[in-house]
This record gives C-alpha cells, sequence and structure tokens, in this order.
C-alpha cells in the first residue's frame, strides 16, 4: 500500500521579550530541532499522493500539460517514479511488475524481504553476540532508521557490537550469508549514510567499548578508538597538555560542528571537515596510521610491519590490482591533473580518488590506507585511527571586513587563499549580513552592516600565532595582501572605507563574531526527556523536549519542547504529533487533547505541516 509520511505539528508559542522576529539561517528558532523530530518522522523522498492516489509532481506536471494544450504547445511531460513507503516510513521505488518473488532476494531498497539468510546469519552470531544486543523490535528499529538526513530506512536488525574480534566474526558471517551491513557510530551523517534496510552494526555510545586511546608524547600523535567523540578527545589532548606541562596545546584536525557529538569511526569515514580545517587538516590529510578490518575478517594494521607484510601476501590479489590501477591513473596526466585539481578544494565526495594519485603504486597499503577515508564503510570498519593532531595556537585574532559587493569580497578570500597564510577565511552574504544586523552584539562590534547596500558581503578572517610575534606577523601579511590589490572596502560603495575601519580583535569578541553552528543533544535525567542546543550566527537555543504521551503501537507520538535564546530575549514553546501516515489519529483525540491541555496548549492550536515533499523552508514552513 502507498502510503506518505505527515507530520502534524502545533503552532509554536513565543513570548519575546521584544517584538523583533529573529530566524538563523533562514529557520526559526528551534528550526533545527523541528528538522530533526521531522527527520524522525517523515522522509523527504516522497512526494505527497493527490486524491487519486497520483503524486502532487506529477499532477503538477499533467496541470501544465493541459494548460500547453490550450496553447497548442507539445507538453514536456516529465513521469516521476511512484514511490512506495511502508507504515513505519521506509522509502522504495515502486515496480512496474513490483512483485517480490519468493525466494528471490532483491537489492532494492525496501525489498529486504527473508528468505532464510537473516535467520542463518542471526542464528551463527548468537553464538557470541548476546540476543540483548540484538534488535529487531519495531521500535529500536524504528529509531535507528535515521540519521541525521531525512532519509529513512529501517534496518531489518541492529546488532550493538563491542569489539574488534565480534566485528571479524561478524562480517565474514554476514559475507557468506549475503547480508548486507551499514556500520553506524553517532548516526550523524547528513545524507542517510548511516542507515540500512538490512543489518546496522552499531558502536555503542555507553561504557567502554571502543573507546581507549593513547596519547603519545606531546600529544602531537594520537591513537583512538571508533566510538571516541570528537570534542572528547580534544578535552583529552588539552587534559594531557596541563598534566604534562608541555609547551604546545593539539587538537585533531578534523572540526565538523557536530564535534561534541560525532565519533570518531564517522569522522574518518565520512572525511568530515569544518569550518577551519578545509581540507589540509582534514582526515585524510593528517591520518597517520589505520586498523581496518575486511569483510573476510582480516586485519591490516598499517602502523605494524609485520601486519602490513602479511597483508600483502594474503591479499595479493588485491594488492595488485589496487597498484594496477594506481598506475594507470598515474599514467594518465590529464585525469592525474584533474583529480588533483577536484581534491585540492573541499567539494568533493564519494571516494578518496586522490589516494590512486598522492602515493607510489607500489604502495598499495599506503594507497588502501587513504582510499579507506571517506569511503562510508562501504570498503571496512576502522577500528583505530592514529592521527597527527594540529596545534591549537593559544594566541588568535579575527576580524569582520565588510565588502561593498560579494564580487569584491570572493576576490578577496582568494588573494588571502593564494598569497598569505591565513588560518580562516568565512563568506558573509547579504543574507547572512541580515542575520547578523538582528543580532545587537554583531551590530556593536561591526555597526557598518546596518543599512549596508543590497550586495554588501563581509568576510570574517581568523589568524592565529605560535605566540604574539607570529600573530602579528600574520595579521600585518593579511592587511597587506589586502590593501596591496585595491580593493574597496565599506558596506556602502558610496561610502568608501579604510581598510582599518576592521581592525583585528585579539580578545574573545573574535569568537562572538566566528559563525559557528553547533548542535549538542543530552539525553535528561527522566526517561523520555532530552536537552537541545543549539548555536547558529552567535545565538544560542536551549531547548527542553519531553514526551507527552504516545500510543504503544506508535500510531502517535506527541512532543513538547520549551527553548529559549536569552541573547535574542525570546523564549518560545510548542508541540508535535507525528503520526506514521499523516492522518489524525481520531481514535485518540480525546487523549491527545488532555496531554494537550497539561501543556497548556489548545488542540485548535494544531496546524498541519507536510514535509513529504522536504522543498523550501525546513517541514514545509513558510
Ligand atoms: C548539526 C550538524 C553539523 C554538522 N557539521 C558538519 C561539518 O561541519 N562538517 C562535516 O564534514 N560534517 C558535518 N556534519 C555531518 C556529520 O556530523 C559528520 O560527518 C560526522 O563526522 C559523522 O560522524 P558520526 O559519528 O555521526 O558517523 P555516522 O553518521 O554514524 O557514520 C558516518 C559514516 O561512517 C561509517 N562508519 C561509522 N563508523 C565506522 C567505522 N568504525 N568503520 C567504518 N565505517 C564507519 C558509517 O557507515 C557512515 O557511512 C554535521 C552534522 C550535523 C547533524
Amino acid at each position: 500500500m502507498s502510503r506518505t509520511s505527515r507530520l502534524l505539528r502545533l503552532a509554536q508559542k513565543a513570548s519575546q521579550a521584544n517584538s523583533r522576529s529573529i530566524s538563523t539561517n533562514g529557520k526559526g528558532l528551534g528550526g533545527a530541532a523541528q528538522q530533526a523530530v521531522g527527520c524522525a518522522t517523515t522522509n523527504g523522498a516522497a512526494p505527497a499522493p493527490g486524491p487519486n492516489g497520483t503524486h502532487a509532481a506529477f499532477q503538477q506536471t499533467r496541470g501544465a500539460a493541459l494548460a500547453a494544450q490550450a496553447l497548442k504547445v507539445e507538453p514536456q511531460v516529465e513521469v516521476v517514479p511512484e514511490i512506495k513507503i511502508d507504515l513505519f516510513g521506509a522509502v522504495s521505488a515502486a515496480e512496474a511488475e513490483d512483485g517480490i518473488q519468493p525466494g528471490v532476494f532483491k537489492n532494492v531498497d525496501g525489498h529486504r524481504f527473508e528468505d532464510g539468510r537473516y535467520a542463518a546469519f542471526t542464528a551463527e552470531i548468537t553464538e557470541f553476540v548476546p540476543k540483548e544486543r540484538q534488535y529487531t523490535d519495531p521500535v529500536r528499529t524504528l529509531a535507528y532508521g535515521t540519521d541525521a538526513s531525512f532519509y529513512r530506512l529501517n534496518p531489518k536488525m541492529v546488532v550493538k557490537v563491542h569489539t574488534e574480534a565480534e566485528v571479524r566474526r561478524i562480517l565474514p558471517i554476514a559475507k557468506k550469508h549475503g547480508v548486507p551491513i551499514t556500520f553506524r557510530a553517532a548516526g550523524t551523517s547528513l545524507s542517510g549514510q548511516a542507515i540500512t534496510d538490512s543489518v546496522l552494526l552499531k558502536l555503542s555510545h555507553t561504557g567502554r567499548n571502543f573507546r581507549n586511546y593513547e596519547i603519545h608524547g606531546d600529544g602531537s600523535t594520537i591513537t583512538v578508538e571508533p566510538g571516541l567523540i570528537l570534542g572528547e578527545v580534544n578535552r583529552l589532548l588539552a587534559a594531557h597538555k596541563a598534566k604534562g606541562g608541555h609547551p604546545i596545546q593539539y587538537k585533531l584536525g578534523p572540526d565538523p560542528s557536530s564535534v561534541d557529538s560525532c565519533m570518531i569511526g564517522g569522522v574518518v569515514s565520512n572525511n568530515s571537515s569544518g569550518m577551519c580545517c578545509g581540507v589540509s587538516q582534514n582526515t585524510y590529510h593528517t591520518l597517520r596510521d589505520m586498523r581496518v578490518v575486511f569483510a573476510d575478517g582480516t586485519v591490516l594494521d598499517t602502523a605494524d610491519p609485520i601486519s602490513r607484510q602479511s597483508f600483502l601476501r594474503s591479499h595479493r590479489s588485491l594488492c595488485d590490482g589496487v597498484s594496477a590501477l594506481a598506475r594507470r591513473v598515474q599514467g594518465d596526466r590529464e585525469l592525474t591533473n584533474l583529480i588533483r585539481r577536484k581534491f585540492a578544494i573541499k567539494c568533493t565526495t564519494g571516494y578518496s580518488l586522490n589516494a590512486l594519485v598522492d602515493f607510489p603504486a607500489d604502495d598499495p597499503i599506503e594507497v588502501i590506507k587513504h582510499l579507506m577515508i571517506g569511503s562510508e564503510g562501504t570498503l571496512g570498519f576502522v577500528s583505530r585511527a592514529t592521527y597527527n593532531t594540529v596545534p591549537e595556537w593559544p594566541n588568535k585574532a579575527s576580524a569582520f571586513i565588510v565588502f561593498p559587493d560579494v564580487r569584491a569580497a570572493c576576490r578577496a578570500a582568494s588573494i588571502l587563499r593564494d598569497e598569505t597564510a591565513v588560518d580562516a577565511v568565512e563568506l558573509f552574504d547579504r543574507a547572512s549580513l541580515r542575520e547578523c544586523e538582528a543580532d545587537e552584539q554583531m551590530a556593536t562590534l561591526v555597526p557598518d552592516i546596518l543599512g549596508a547596500d543590497p550586495m554588501a558581503a563581509a568576510l570574517l578572517i581568523e589568524c592565529r600565532g605560535r605566540d604574539a610575534d607570529a600573530l602579528q606577523a600574520s595579521i600585518d601579511e593579511v592587511n597587506r595582501a589586502l590593501v596591496r590589490h585595491g580593493l574597496p572596502f565599506g558596506a556602502k560603495a558610496a561610502e568608501p572605507k579604510a581598510l582599518e575601519t576592521y581592525p583585528f580583535s585579539f580578545d574573545t569578541k573574535g569568537d562572538a563574531v566566528w559563525r559557528r553552528r553547533k548542535y549538542r543533544v543530552r539525553r535528561g535525567q527522566d526517561p523520555g526527556t532530552f536537552y537541545y542546543s543549539v548555536l547558529d550566527n552567535g545565538i544560542t537555543s536551549e531547548e527542553y523536549w519531553r514526551v507527552l504521551d504516545a500510543a504503544d503501537d506508535l500510531s502517535f507520538a506527541l512532543f513538547y519542547y520549551t527553548g529559549a535564546a536569552s541573547r535574542a530575549g525570546m523564549s518560545y514553546s510548542g508541540a508535535v504529533l507525528g503520526t506514521p501516515d499523516g492522518a489524525w489519529p481520531e481514535a485518540h483525540a480525546d487523549r491527545i487533547s488532555a496531554a494537550l491541555d497539561r501543556a497548556g496548549i489548545k488542540l485548535w492550536e494544531l496546524s498541519r505541516v507536510d514535509n513529504s515533499a522536504c522543498g523550501g523552508a525546513p517541514l514545509g514552513l513558510a
């Protein structure tokens, strides 16, 4: 049966100390939380079905075709494939014949029916993974059916793995029975790479599993296991410096905004980046060694010469194949240059093809090690990683420089990249500046942004230095480069400003303007409650969520949240009602009404939000 998921959302109540409305990145405050809930209960792939079961997108096309007919114009009808969504929101493409043939295992999402392979897989792993760590119930498979993306694939089974030895045994069993496996660390991926409709191997969030580490020497290298959270590793390095009295503070190079949630396994396998790390400090460029479990259960530890040698012997044909591939690519100058050019900047996705050109073809282990990075768990399980850490210099300064148009700002960014050793440059377009205008602190720090030209833009520039002199040298270099190229400064073309109008700030005010997108979810003390906080463009919102009520069979779930963005002088509260198919759960109307009453919300405040098409604003909110 074809279904679509929708959310019924209750109007957010806001009480504001001032009457300004504030939005961050085009989202209302709490928008990220709404999105998160939307992620858990809706999917973005399916157009809403029309009254006769056709999809809305198709109906629009048909409407256009009729109009075109009236004008005697050849209509351009685009065929929109039918999409099916099951009761729990799993998406699959509906095929013409659409019949699942008994006994035929199809590698198509939504068609993971049981032909005996899952039973055989389960029976074998149960010999060493206790049943308590195998989840097949609808609630937990539903919970693990989403990551931070808008996709949903509910796993057939979630297995909480505790040790590398377990993974080494599970993978060959899965291979033997043809059971697809997906790994999951913290599940904060934004593109659905931590979900599956088959078997999900989950690193535990709690306990000691996959959480060992060893800091080497002064902290310039660290060996970590995949269950450690990135921010946690940085705090361990800070404690190591303090305890050992080491001169330099080190941290891991990758700095995704999800730093306080994401785990090393995901950081390595996504080759995560961030605001400041760019390409040069991502895992690809800062990883020293890796321990990896392959599908046949073999372990390769690139830090161990014996392991390297034995892998070269046991996997001769794989290594020869990788060498031959690298040789072929390196022999093609045009392709090599193209790969180098593409991977010099952040906008790449998929496998790290640069591994094929960056290392000698006769060193397949080095190529394989780097191909693993960013492979999203498709090539093997990372059970350990040794990083070369990067210095976190204590001396930092930042400047927020405004330009009358975005072209000048972009030119300045290129100049700084090519001619200086600047540490970070972030572009603020006019829309972002508008956000800053609404922020009192920002407006005080950079008064120029008030009433800027329609095309005005700004650069937030950060310089860092080992000591005060090195920092000053870096700042001077940046200022000289900008002046040398005669760039226009100032938010209004008609009122040019000198570069000195935008001095570097050495105190923590710099941090205040540094555009950060940090979010954090913490479990509350009471079951069914959690805290959510998001920092975006300098505005922090803190929210407390709890489950107001939910049906045992999850035919509805009602959440209530209260939040505040104290800097913006704004507090708000609201509720979200989710149902699997978007229909109003009439059978539970009284119960829902009573639950809402307890939260001080009236039923008539309900408004329907349909984000099944997932275009535009979060949850389809205008
Ligand atoms: C608010 C927010 C902000 C974000 N900001 C950024 C950002 O600035 N930059 C950025 O790059 N990303 C960002 N992300 C995306 C994401 O958080 C990062 O890519 C993060 O590093 C993923 O880590 P994770 O632990 O959640 O991995 P998961 O999502 O659990 O997994 C990521 C991938 O790694 C695989 N995997 C996990 N563990 C292993 C293992 N041990 N061995 C092999 N494969 C494994 C999984 O199968 C999956 O393919 C953001 C996400 C959110 C929600």
